[in-house]
């Protein structure tokens, strides 16, 4: 028998070159084997007459070769034509490097060959087809056959072999949810489940046997926010903070007034780090929203209580952003904030300096990276703890934070476009806070979607906007030439765009793969004017703050997501001036030209979510980037949205009728929570 702990070498046919091949996957148990999920399927249906066969199409014939047509090299390539035919007609087969081929096909035999038909002149072709014998393939019709995600060694058939094997071998838990769930939420056993989803009958049977898998993802999570909610709703506010007159005065200063929107969220927040309980709270609010401010006021208000606030940011880039706001509110609204900056590149010494005006207190409010929950920091009073950018961390990070401190205040911001009735769900420890207004002074951003031979107008354009003292960002999706095909790349771009643009337009590039301090230096530059022009890569997608840049031109926009290049385009269109986003569209089909529209037509970060959602449509499982926050390994909060409800439903319930889970029924899923808690999870009452 084999458990989820069983190393995959205990696997019949896995040997030590095998186990290392899955090592490079992340495979060396047989739980972690069958949680390797297909990335896609196939179905091998039953062979057809070559008269039949379809340019185009996919399909499997069973034939007899009539003659071996030629053999002859091209430089490396050996190239074999062979001809078959059976009762109906006659095709071609090309293999490619595979001479002994010529050799094994002996004429008279009934061969089965599977692959894509294509027609050369008047005669059906295959190409590189697949071999099999008639009984083999017999083996494989009528189920769909997964395609796992692979490594260069490692065969597909390898990784279905021993998924077989594990699955004929594997003990699994007992059932762990009580009858009622399994019954109203039509779900399948684990064990179904999970041989379901490698080898499914069919699409219903695959269907059903994700819902349970992602049911189960969904339900733990939830669980474990609920969990977590009720824990913290019964935390006392340890930090009680009164408004001073701090806040006031810097509002007065500031040169424009809160939108309705802010001061309402602002309302929110004093009133919560003013109540008997600790605040939990999320602010939610589109990209330009204003979010910033917000936590700086709540920051204020904390120091000035005589407390210690951090504010996390997902990139370096960022923290320093923010740092040098809160220099700028300090020297001109008189901010009363001793700041502190710890990020990742200081050197040890700096480190060392800042480590210790947090631990004597000297330090009033500490911005940074994840160095902020590293073990060496040890904060003097941390009363309030705020992440910026929250999709760009876990749910375990912010907990991270909070444990630096005796149960602060908590304050997450995140610009991630959830409908409202799936941010209660998701964000269910939290207490919401959207900011759906933007300031006034914001024109809208004049968009355009446009193929490549648009570019000498658009360099024409950016050197107008730079004249007139503006800035711009450029966007391609690769750091260097090489990377993928037909796809532009920062390094060369950079010096196209320096040769078309007038030679006193400063032109530099940032990408993810350059030094944080060096990538921190160029920042600074574009924020003080000294580069006109940045071409970038998407590191600059988070958070970053230079109103006075106006143009955001996205080369090959047809590779990124939606949500993405909305995020991008929220990078211009923060002052005062007109700003405008100009998409490329290299890849001029109907489908990407339809997806891009929708930009074209909606500054909207919650309308073009929905739209993105439609486009891709359930079906389209994989190849989605998920949001660090909620990367659930199968599920997906968007196309699963109706799971989502269906376990935050049984999870709510479950709360209501046991949250001990002491009612014998609920032993099982009591043992299950727990042993799950192992794997990262974490309850703290159960
Ligand atoms: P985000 O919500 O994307 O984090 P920021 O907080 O960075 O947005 O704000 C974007 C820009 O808008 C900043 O330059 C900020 O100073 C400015 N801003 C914020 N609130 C207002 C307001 N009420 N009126 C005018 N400008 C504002
Ligand atoms: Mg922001």
């Amino acid at each position: 028998m084999m458990k989820e702990t069983t190393p995959i070498i205990e696997i019949k046919g896995i040997g030590e070159k095998t186990r290392k091949l899955f090592a490079k996957i992340g495979v060396e148990t047989a739980g972690d084997l069958l949680a390797c999920c297909p990335r896609d399927y196939e179905l091998y249906k039953e062979p057809v007459l070559v008269a039949q066969a379809q340019p185009g199409q996919v399909c499997a014939v069973c034939v007899s070769v009539t003659g071996i047509l030629g053999q002859k090299k091209l430089k490396s390539l050996d190239i074999l034509n062979v001809a078959v035919s059976d009762r109906s007609g006659a095709m071609q087969l090309t293999f490619f490097n595979m001479p002994f081929l010529k050799k094994v096909l002996k004429p008279g035999i009934r061969y089965l060959f599977r692959g894509t038909v294509q027609s050369r002149g008047a005669a059906k072709v295959m190409e590189q087809p697949k071999l099999f014998s008639p009984e083999d393939y017999q083996k494989l019709t009528g189920r769909l056959q997964p395609k796992y995600p692979l490594t260069k060694g490692l065969t597909n058939q390898t990784v279905s072999k021993a998924v077989k094997q594990a699955l004929s071998f594997y003990e699994f838990e007992p059932e762990y949810y009580p009858a009622s769930i399994l019954k109203r939420y039509q779900l399948l056993s684990r064990q179904e489940a999970v041989c379901g989803i490698h080898f499914p009958k069919d699409q219903e049977e695959l269907a059903a046997a994700r819902k349970r898998l992602v049911f189960d993802e969904f339900f733990s999570f939830l669980f474990l926010l609920r969990k977590n909610k009720e824990y913290t709703q019964t935390l006392p506010n340890q930090y009680p903070m009164f408004e001073t007159a701090d806040t006031v005065r810097l509002l007065e200063k500031m040169p424009f007034p809160l939108t309705g929107a802010q001061k309402r969220v602002w309302r929110e927040v004093r009133e919560d780090l003013n109540s008997p309980g600790c605040m939990n709270r999320l602010i939610q609010g589109d990209v330009g929203s204003g979010k910033t401010i917000i936590a700086l006021l709540a920051l204020l208000m904390c120091a000035a209580n005589g407390f210690q606030g951090a504010l996390m940011a997902p990139t370096e880039v960022l923290a320093m952003q923010h740092y040098e706001t809160v220099q700028e509110y300090m020297q001109k609204y008189q901010a009363a904030f001793r700041p502190v900056l710890l990020v990742g590149s200081m050197t040890a010494k700096e480190k060392k300096a800042a480590y210790e005006k947090i631990a004597s207190g000297e330090a009033n409010l500490v911005i940074g990276t994840h160095a902020l929950i590293q073990e060496k920091v040890q904060y003097r009073s941390l009363a309030l703890v705020v992440t910026d950018e929250q999709h760009r961390f876990g749910v375990k990070q912010r907990e991270q934070l909070a444990g630096k401190g005796n149960s602060p205040h908590i304050l997450v911001m995140s610009a991630t476009p959830i409908p409202r009735t799936l941010a209660i769900i998701l964000y269910g420890d939290l207490a919401i806070s959207v900011i759906d207004e933007l300031p006034a002074n914001r024109l809208p951003i004049k968009n355009c979607v446009v193929n490549t031979a648009y570019r000498p107008k658009a360099y024409a354009f950016i050197a107008k906007e730079a004249a007139m003292g503006h800035q711009a960002y450029v966007i391609c999706p690769m750091v260097e030439e090489g990377e993928l095909e037909d796809t532009e790349n920062v390094i060369d771009y950079t010096q196209k765009l320096r040769a078309a643009l007038p030679s006193d337009v400063q032109v530099a590039y940032l990408h993810g793969k350059m030094r944080p301090s060096e990538k921190n230096r160029i920042m600074e530059e574009f924020a003080k004017r000294n580069i006109d022009v940045l071409v970038s890569t998407t590191v600059i997608e988070v958070g970053i703050n230079v109103p006075n840049a106006t143009v955001m031109m996205v080369e090959n926009a047809e590779r990124f997501g939606l949500a993405q290049l909305h995020q991008l385009r929220g990078r211009v269109g923060r002052g005062d001036c007109q700003s405008y986003c100009i998409f490329i569209n290299t890849r001029e089909n109907k489908e990407t030209m339809e997806r891009l529209e929708i930009l074209n037509h909606s500054n909207d970060g919650f309308f073009i979510a929905s739209q993105d959602l439609k486009l891709r449509g359930p079906g389209d499982l994989f190849g989605i980037r998920q949001s660090g926050e909620f990367a659930f390994r199968m599920g997906d909060i968007y196309t699963d949205a109706p799971i989502l409800q269906q376990a935050s439903e049984a999870v709510e319930e479950l709360m209501r009728n046991d949250p001990q889970l002491s009612g014998e029924e609920y032993l099982p899923l009591k043992q299950h929570l727990l042993s799950e808690s192992g794997n990262g999870v974490d309850f703290r009452s159960i």
